[in-house]
């Protein structure tokens, strides 16, 4: 962040200054009270759990520039604490007003991602393409909530061209709130699924608050939609900007893949018929392919050229846990574990199917979370899925729902082995004695499921 004075922060939160010097300056804004320091702004947020304001005696003693509260502690510590103190209403609404005025104050070109799937994959990607012409920032991780947002526009350093804005949501209103602290002059949509239906209802409602992304860019931005949706026309009726698409096969900015192994995806894109480039992109998943093609279109608009975005995408490198290859023993494990839902389970098994091994292929599947009433039908339908996958052995792993999977799929394929474990032990133990050199394993499930000990522990055993 770049340094703001005691009495700027107050004014940008509508805040009272009630002790410390206005023309202090604060340089970095936090909100974990174990992780604080000297010259910090400290947000004293109240959680679920805890109440941050508990514990600002220790943050004092950190030696912290200012605090922003919404109670005055009666004590601060045995430490003659004569740091700053800003008192607004509500610390969390103080957070969002500084963000959004300081967003305002740098006022670098602001690209907010938000989609069902793969937003953090297609941020790092279009960070790192922006990133050849722009001093670029981006969302660190997935903190792409309330209070993620807010802090990633906050960590923005003076100087900071363009900054990419993961934007997560699971209930009505919450894009609505993040535009209008982030104000993004463009929206790149990944696509419209059906993850965390259970609090949305329908995919119709999902597409509506997506879309509320859209409707917050103004004539003179940019939308960038995915062209394989076929939620894509009723989002580009509500674009005030020009759209851009991109797509695998379609599209104004159209991917056409040329094949899929350990290394990666090969794929030519092509920029509206005006140039095409060849990539190697070092990720694998076909549904990767179609992110890239997002990220490109929005790099190509910036100005970053289709030679500079090729480069680019060959040397990408992604957040942790999203797809990774690990080969143990000769056998590659395609972990997928960091969460699942259904569009993201048949896109990891289309990636287990168009894997090119000369080994068996085996999907090792944990339950899908955040489905409410789907949950039944979306288990039994990836199941059937997996069925038709062409793979060699089902392994799931988990309770009922996890169970359900596998039986489906039996339906639809009798001779399918198949095999239900209620712990990842177990099921590491078993892989153990199936599995030979040149097999594949896709491990996928939602976060809670904790898929990646099975390799972990196959790993160790
Ligand atoms: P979250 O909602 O947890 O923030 P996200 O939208 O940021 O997720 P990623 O973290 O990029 O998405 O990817 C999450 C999962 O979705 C991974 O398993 C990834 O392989 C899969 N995935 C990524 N992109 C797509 C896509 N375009 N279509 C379907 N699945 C995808
Ligand atoms: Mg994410």
């Amino acid at each position: 962040m770049m340094e703001l004075s005691l009495q700027q922060v107050a004014d940008f939160c509508g805040g009272g200054l009630l002790q410390g010097e206005g023309s202090s300056l604060c340089r970095k804004v936090s909100t974990d009270s174990r992780k604080t320091g000297p010259g910090d702004l400290f947000v004293a947020l109240a959680g679920e759990r805890f109440d941050a304001h508990d514990f600002l005696s220790q943050v004092a003693a950190s030696g912290v520039a200012a605090m922003l509260v919404s109670r005055v502690p009666d004590d601060l510590g045995e430490g003659d604490w004569k740091g700053g103190l800003i008192k607004v209403a509500d610390t969390l609404v103080g957070l969002q007003s500084l963000a959004k005025a300081y967003r305002r104050l740098l006022d670098p070109l602001v690209i907010g991602v938000t989609g069902s799937n793969g937003k953090t994959s297609t941020k790092d990607l279009l960070s790192t393409l922006l990133g050849c012409k722009y001093r670029t920032a981006a969302t660190l991780g997935n903190l792409n909530n309330h209070i993620g947002v807010p802090l990633t526009l906050l960590a923005m350093e003076p100087g900071t061209e363009a900054v990419v804005v993961e934007m997560g949501m699971n209930h009505f209103g919450e894009i609505e709130v993040l535009a209008n602290i982030a104000a993004p002059d463009v929206a790149v949509i990944t696509n419209i699924g059906i993850a965390h239906i259970e609090y949305m209802g329908s995919r119709e409602g999902i597409a509506k608050e997506k879309g509320m992304l859209v409707e917050a860019i103004s004539p003179g931005g940019m939308v960038i939609l995915n062209a394989n949706d076929d939620m894509t026309p009723s989002l580009r009726a509500r674009s005030k900007a020009q759209v851009l698409t991109a797509g695998v096969g379609t599209g104004d900015v159209k991917a056409t893949l040329l094949g899929t192994d350990a290394k990666g995806a090969r794929f030519l894109l092509d920029f509206a018929g005006q140039e095409t480039v060849e990539v190697a992109l070092p990720v694998v998943g076909a549904h990767m392919v179609g992110n890239a093609a997002l990220a490109a279109a929005c790099a190509w608009h910036q100005g970053v050229s289709p030679t500079q975005i090729a480069e680019a995408l060959g040397s990408v490198k992604l957040s942790k846990g999203r797809l990774q290859v690990k080969v143990v023993e000769g056998i590659t494990f395609l972990d997928d574990s960091y969460n699942a839902n259904p569009d993201s389970m048949r896109a990891g098994l289309k990636t287990l199917a168009e894997f090119s091994s000369s080994g068996r292929r085996v999907a090792v599947l944990g339950r899908m979370g955040e489905l409410g009433v789907h949950a039944e039908s979306a288990h039994i339908e990836i199941g059937e899925f997996a069925a038709g996958s062409g793979i060699d052995l089902l392994c799931t792993v988990g309770g009922d729902e996890a169970e359900s999977m596998g039986l489906a799929a039996g339906k639809v394929r009798g001779d399918l082995a198949r095999e239900h474990f209620a712990s990842h032990g177990e099921c590491a133990a078993y892989l153990r004695g199936w599995l030979k050199s040149d097999d594949v394993v896709l491990l996928k499930g939602s976060r809670a499921a904790g898929m990646e000990q099975v390799l972990s522990i196959f790993e160790t055993s």
